[in-house]
């Protein structure tokens, strides 16, 4: 027998909860009869198979109430369920459809670096293996992401123009989306120089690292003549013909370098929205920085060798590894977004277990 006091005391219920919070709800023949205070005897002498009737005729009719009435039935138990008030909010939707996971791919081309930066997020030095991802997986990631929807490829490292083969590289991403490669710029000579002058110069852009507008800071954490010849790497970049953002990495005390460094860029003809100023993570190389983890970071889908990654900032720190398969790019995609809307479900339900006050 449908039980409609229990309805009754779900709204009742429901009207004292937040808007998006969960209420739970027994929803077994004795509790039914409790909840109606009604016919208790013959509650307690149902036999196991009508109780179970009881139950699910109630389930049933709490689901068309939902339906209905613009709530959620969120979960159903053994013997209960779990209604949220109005429904789930889509933690995706919240989102800027520019930070939607998968509309960017980041690719790490390969590890290691001619330099060896004191807050390097990935570690990498001279010394650092160099784990390549390969033109043939780029390749494939390329095709993979233009037709999952990606709107734009970025190639990091390392330092990319360490491989022979990065205009190679480059080429398999230009010719399916407009694509960006971060490098320190310091390695445009000879062969090297060849390479970036057979890039896309209408499908590119040139990312690179400058972190001050002298070279004391930027030296401090990057080694000797790093300033000076990343500079250097820039104006041949301009003169290339090639779209060109700096990118700066600033410890947390050095704001008062900001106002300097963005005039400096101004006078190299770097447009403003070609310019990035990030703080330092708590990340590979790094000893101190802005702490970043999986519940805290909104997701930019990263593929490495070893597979795929919450975040760039964190392609080598273990809490933030999704998957080995990289292949489908699309499940891998799939795989972030589901594991974000957990995260953010985990922390609303979080929140409502411990609030303040
Ligand atoms: S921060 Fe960039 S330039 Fe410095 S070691 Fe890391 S990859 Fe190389």
């Amino acid at each position: 027998m449908v039980n409609h006091g229990l309805l009754l005391d779900l709204v009742e219920r429901l009207a004292a909860t937040p808007v998006g919070s969960t209420v739970e709800l027994d929803v077994s023949a004795s509790a039914a009869g409790g909840a109606a205070a009604s016919d208790a005897s013959s509650a307690t002498s149902a036999t196991a198979a009508s109780r179970a009737e009881e139950a699910a005729a109630n389930i049933d009719l709490i689901a068309r109430w939902c339906r209905a009435s613009g709530n959620e039935l969120a979960e159903v138990r053994a013997e209960s369920v779990v209604v949220r008030h109005g429904r789930r909010r889509d933690p995706l939707a919240l989102l800027d459809p520019s930070q939607l996971p998968g509309t960017r791919l980041w690719m790490y081309t390969n590890f290691d670096c001619n330099l060896r930066c004191d807050y390097c997020c990935v570690s990498s030095s001279p010394q650092t293996d160099r784990r390549a991802l390969g033109v043939d997986r780029v390749a494939r990631l390329a095709d993979e992401a233009a037709d999952a929807g990606v709107q734009e490829l970025i190639l990091t490292g390392g330092e990319p123009f360490l491989l022979p083969d990065i205009d190679e590289v480059v080429a398999s991403c230009t010719t399916r989306l407009p694509t960006t490669l971060l490098t320190n710029g310091m390695l445009f000579r000879g062969g090297r120089l060849e390479r970036l002058r057979r890039m896309d110069r209408d499908r590119l852009t040139l990312q690179i690292s400058l972190d001050s507008a002298t070279p004391e800071l930027h030296d401090a954490h990057r080694g000797p003549r790093a300033w000076e010849r990343a500079v250097g790497g820039i104006r041949l970049a301009l003169d290339e013909g090639f779209d060109v953002k700096v990118a700066a990495t600033l410890p947390a005390d050095q704001a008062h370098e900001v106002a300097p460094f963005t005039q400096f860029l101004g006078g190299l003809g770097i447009r403003p929205e070609n310019r990035v100023i990030r703080a330092i993570a708590h990340e590979g190389a790094a000893d101190s920085g802005v702490e970043l983890t999986v519940d805290s970071l909104i997701p930019e889908v990263t593929v490495t060798a070893e597979g795929v990654w919450w975040h760039p900032v964190a392609a080598t720190d273990e809490s933030h590894f999704v998957r080995a398969e990289i292949f489908p790019l699309a499940d891998a995609i799939a795989d972030v977004r589901e594991r974000f809307i957990r995260h953010r479900e985990a922390a609303d339900r979080a929140a409502e277990w411990f609030p303040c006050s």
